[in-house]
């Protein structure tokens, strides 16, 4: 059986001054019409209108740029201002389905990137290591690896001072057929992931070094006279130590999300709600902030965002080899007794122990959670696949059922 994979490559570009003075301008734009159109979207709400479409939002768009007090955007090509409009009806729909936050203003320095979505406008010559990108015309990359497959669509982004360009590709490939056998993973605190069998990846926050020079870096910074040009180099370090942070934290996923796909033909995990987590750390009336102490050594919304990366991985990983991704409802995983099947609260009386007390079974509590999360992943599974129209339940994923994703 064949199957279209799609997978990104990831090149530095190596421009010239005037190249990365219109990437600038192009990320500038693409930030302008996202926070305009987001803008436009509350005052709506707010006057109880309906919220724009996407082809409302072009529509809009061709206003703008043939306005004189915004004559400026006819200058970036207008393609990635129509995808950062797609951008932005994803982070509704991403709201919408509880998935994320309400989407937010974009600042500049942050994430600055933009897309095109037209292969046709896209030239890539590897043998000259050269890609021409609308606009901008032939770039040099880095070129350390073989872009495979044709290509789809291409990202430009700017990060720790750099600019990169993301290809993305689709092709055929053999349907492989999956490795391994079935695992639960409990995503905790103490522990990043704990699988089933007892196996455990360290902590996401575990970046001590790079965050202990981010806070003297920081310290140095506040410590500089405004607008001075010490004040600008502080600065550029403490992005540089961010990106740093950041590629050491996807590396860290990449690898983990790897090392577990390739080793297991399913793998089941808890279907958590970004929103959940958030709300679980701030505490309850009956226990508050139980988590937060655990919590406060990493951003919320950073530990959120990786776990949802995480498992996005994981799905794109698992149907490469062939496996599947089972998502659980998150029913008693911390308090089931996985050898009784008793249901207590009591069962688990630290974070870190479980210990029965109808039948005495004692297990680290990370584990007990895999171990359950395991078995709803069977149960799960085994309605699915008895199911003769075969339509993937809601929470769950089917690997081969179409391309597999990955986005850097
Ligand atoms: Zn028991």
């Amino acid at each position: 059986m064949r199957m279209q994979r799609l997978k990104a490559f990831k090149f530095e570009l190596r421009p010239t001054g005037e190249q990365q003075r219109r990437m600038r301008r192009f990320a500038g734009s693409c930030r302008f019409v996202y926070n305009k159109a987001l803008a436009l979207q509350k005052e709506r709400y707010e006057r109880g209108e309906k919220k724009l479409g996407y082809a409302g939002l072009c529509k809009l768009l061709t206003e703008w740029r043939n306005s004189d007090e915004t004559a400026w955007l006819a200058d970036a090509p207008v393609h990635p201002l129509q995808q950062t409009l797609k951008d932005l009806e994803r982070a509704y729909s991403n709201f919408f389905a509880k998935r994320a936050d309400f989407p937010r203003f974009k600042k500049k320095g942050q994430r600055d990137s933009f897309r095109y979505p037209d292969p046709k406008q896209i030239k890539l010559d590897q043998g000259n290591s050269r890609i021409f990108l609308p606009k901008l015309g032939r770039l040099r990359y880095r070129n350390s690896r073989d872009v495979l497959g044709t290509v789809k669509n291409v990202t430009v982004s700017l990060s720790g001072g750099k600019w990169f360009v993301s290809i993305q590709t689709e092709r055929e490939v053999e349907q492989p057929i999956p490795q391994g056998g079935a695992v639960g993973i409990d995503m905790g605190l103490a522990r990043f992931a704990t699988l089933s069998d007892g196996t455990f990846y360290a902590p996401l926050n575990s970046f001590k070094r790079h965050e202990t020079r981010l806070r003297k870096a920081q310290q140095a910074l506040s410590r500089k006279v405004k607008f001075s040009n010490n004040r600008k180099k502080a600065k550029a370090r403490v992005q540089r130590i961010h990106s740093r942070i950041g590629n050491a934290r996807r590396d860290f996923l990449h690898k983990t999300s790897t090392a577990i796909s390739q080793n297991h033909a399913m793998v089941c995990i808890e279907d958590l709600q970004v929103r959940n987590m958030s709300r679980s750390a701030a505490g309850t009336t009956e226990q508050p902030g139980r988590n937060v102490r655990a919590k406060s050594g990493l951003n919320k919304s950073i530990l959120d965002q990786g776990r949802f990366e995480f498992r996005r991985q994981l799905d794109y990983k698992l149907a490469w080899q062939g496996g599947w991704l089972v998502a659980v409802p998150p029913q008693n995983t911390s308090r089931t007794c996985p050898c009784c099947g008793h249901v207590s609260a009591d069962n688990r009386q630290t974070q870190a122990r479980f210990a029965c007390v109808e039948c005495g079974f004692e297990e680290n509590a990370e584990v007990v959670g895999a171990i359950n999360v395991l078995r709803a992943g069977h149960a799960r599974f085994a309605c699915e696949v008895s199911d003769a129209v075969g339509s993937p339940a809601a929470g769950t994923h089917r690997s081969d059922s179409g391309a597999a994703q990955c986005r850097p």
